[in-house]
């Protein structure tokens, strides 16, 4: 299925091979895309540069969302390689370590609210902002964000703010760029084990709580998302724009089962 076939796509936020972007990067590769890889932490990028080979790719660049200059300077490098490219994967959120951890009132403060909002939500549309002169007709963009946008959820606290703006970003990017031709969506994805997602306590139990009770019945994992996420890439979604798509195994649509009566 090379769906993807002549589609250029720049993925970001690999940490590992459990990251959701790498099952992102796994699915674009299969459907047939061309692939650039972006790194925050230094310590990442010897490993990036071992997976990129693994999807016949050597381009890969760093980018702390946090600075305009590194994101101007991420476009201009990817520049000279990619002319135009048709799309990212922004997988990208944080938060300090604190705030994933009790009484949402009690944690909450002006600074990390400032930081979770800067690099889990304006960052997209930072990025749409410096590539957007680099972006063919039909170009894809998507993010990823988490059902704790939509409700409470204990200990997500400001993270579940920081995706409701990404949320309303993805909307307001796609209602701005749709005359360029240029999509924007985001995935909200089902909890699953990555480095970001331990941080939040007892992310364990929310895990096990939420097997218990999708109709599906079992765990979303990085292929399920990478699907979806190959699918949005690609012009199979070509009227599919500003959307927020679950891929969580049905969660959202569950009030209560027979499992909790
Ligand atoms: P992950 O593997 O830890 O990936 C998070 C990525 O964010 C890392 O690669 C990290 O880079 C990057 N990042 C953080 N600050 C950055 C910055 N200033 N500049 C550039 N990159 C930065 O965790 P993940 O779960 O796959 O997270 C990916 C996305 O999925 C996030 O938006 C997350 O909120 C969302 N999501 C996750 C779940 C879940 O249950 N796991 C559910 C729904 C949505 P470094 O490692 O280099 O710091």
């Amino acid at each position: 299925m090379n769906f993807l076939t002549g589609k250029r796509i720049l993925v970001t936020g690999i940490a590992n091979n459990h990251s959701i972007a790498y099952g992102i990067a796994q699915a674009l590769h299969r459907a047939g895309a061309e692939l650039a890889f972006s790194y925050q932490n230094k310590k990442n990028k010897l490993r990036l540069e071992k997976f990129a080979k693994n999807f016949n790719s050597n381009i890969v660049l760093p980018c702390d969302v946090t600075k305009d200059t590194s994101i101007k300077e991420l476009f201009n490098s990817l520049a000279k390689i990619w002319i135009k490219f048709d799309g990212f994967i922004h997988s990208i959120a944080y938060a300090p370590k604190k705030q994933f951890k009790g009484d949402f009132i009690n944690v909450i403060n002006r600074k990390s609210f400032t930081i979770a909002h800067d690099i889990s939500s304006y960052s997209f549309v930072a990025m749409a902002k410096a590539s957007r002169y680099m972006l063919n007709p039909k170009a894809s963009l998507v993010t990823l964000t988490y059902i704790g946008a939509e409700r409470a959820i204990f200990n997500y606290n400001v993270m579940g703010l920081a995706k409701a703006s990404l949320e309303a970003n993805t909307r307001y990017m796609a209602n701005a760029m749709g005359p360029q031709k240029i999509r924007v969506n985001a995935i909200s994805a089902g909890p699953i084990k990555t480095l970001a997602a331990l941080g939040i306590k007892n992310f364990k139990k929310i895990i096990s709580y939420y097997k218990s009770v999708i109709p599906m019945r079992r765990l979303i994992t990085i292929d399920d998302i990478g699907n979806t996420a190959a699918f949005l890439c690609s012009d199979l979604s070509s009227g599919i724009t500003g959307e927020i798509i679950h891929v969580d195994g049905g969660f959202n649509i569950v009030a209560m089962n027979e499992l909790n009566l």
